[in-house]
């Protein structure tokens, strides 16, 4: 089986505890050298401040290419576009350019007076700089205000057009749903790379939670699974076990790359990229 690239997504800190939980996952994944580390933008732009000095950072002391996240929520035009000049000043040269969710819990999303109207439109905004790679988030379960797998598709083709150089989807529980994507998406003429979103389960009941809200199917057999792991004491193994599979499914069909939502908790995602054949030596032999 070939080796994939790998990369990884950390959030930014709000405590000196949590600031030592994401330096001991960038430490514990930075060996596997990741094409990059994206570090996420808090909801209604609250980590702004935090994102920019996470990703400087990060950029900083390992020496590896970070992609920060950028959403247009609750600021203008101008304000988004000075983060985005300021991520470049620190070095950080790749964004991850989303509209994000509605502020407050709201059902719909709700732009700034002064601000974008949707992700197309700050994608524009960052391709007309020419200094950015560009990454976009893709739904291979459909997003919850598209209003078909059609107009979601098209919805990522227009991200492309406007000038995004790769996506990362959201996560997902079975291959089918990105292979089947893949294919929609390439029947639409896009050419440019999507790479998987992969979520390994550190908390079954909080990922159920988000899978809901972000509109990722569930499929039944999971929490059959995860009921009779807990009352085993092996919820681990059967996460390690299960993300490891949907991995090497997702390579056995081609997929030469992937995106791990690592929650600053890196131990899973070190095992299962292990397991992949990903490993310090491996990746160093790839680069040379
Ligand atoms: P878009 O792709 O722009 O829109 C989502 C869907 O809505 C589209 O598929 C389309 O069908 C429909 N739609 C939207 N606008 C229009 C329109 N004008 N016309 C027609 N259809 C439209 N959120 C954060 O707050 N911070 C983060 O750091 C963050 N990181 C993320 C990273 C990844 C890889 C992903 C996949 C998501 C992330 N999110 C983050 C969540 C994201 O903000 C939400 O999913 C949000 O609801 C959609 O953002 P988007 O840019 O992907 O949406």
């Amino acid at each position: 089986m070939t080796t994939p690239t790998v990369s990884f997504e950390v959030f930014p800190p709000k405590s000196i505890d949590a600031a030592f939980k994401l330096w001991d996952t960038a430490q514990a994944l930075a060996p596997l050298a990741p094409r990059f580390f994206s570090v996420t933008y808090g909801a209604g732009g609250t980590t702004r401040d935090l994102t920019h000095d996470a990703a400087a950072v990060l950029h900083r002391t390992l020496g590896l290419p970070v992609s920060a996240h950028l959403t247009c929520v609750g600021a203008s035009v101008a304000e988004t576009m000075d983060v985005a000049e300021k991520f470049h000043a620190a070095g950080v040269t790749e964004i991850v350019a989303l509209r994000g969710d509605p502020e407050g819990g709201a059902d719909k999303f709700t732009p700034h007076a002064d601000g974008f109207k949707n992700s197309v439109e700050l994608i524009e905004a960052l391709a007309l700089l020419d200094k950015f790679t560009i990454r976009v988030g893709a739904y291979p379960d459909c997003h919850p205000d598209a209003v078909s797998q059609h107009a979601n598709v098209q919805y990522l083709k227009r991200k492309f057009d406007a000038g995004a150089d790769e996506a990362l989807t959201q996560f997902f529980f079975e291959p089918e749903s990105f292979l089947r994507f893949r294919d929609q998406c390439a029947a639409a003429g896009i050419t440019k790379p999507i790479i998987p979103g992969i979520l390994p389960i550190t908390n079954w009941t909080s990922a159920r939670k988000f899978a809901e809200r972000c509109g990722t199917k569930i499929p039944a057999w999971m929490d059959e699974a995860y009921r009779a792991a807990e009352r085993d004491n092996r919820t681990e193994l059967l996460s390690t076990s299960l993300c490891t599979e949907l991995c090497s499914e997702l390579v056995a069909e081609g997929v030469d790359s992937l995106h791990f939502y690592t929650l600053n908790r890196p131990e899973l995602t070190r095992d299962v990229c292990r397991a992949l054949g990903v490993t310090p030596q491996t990746q160093m032999s790839n680069v040379a």
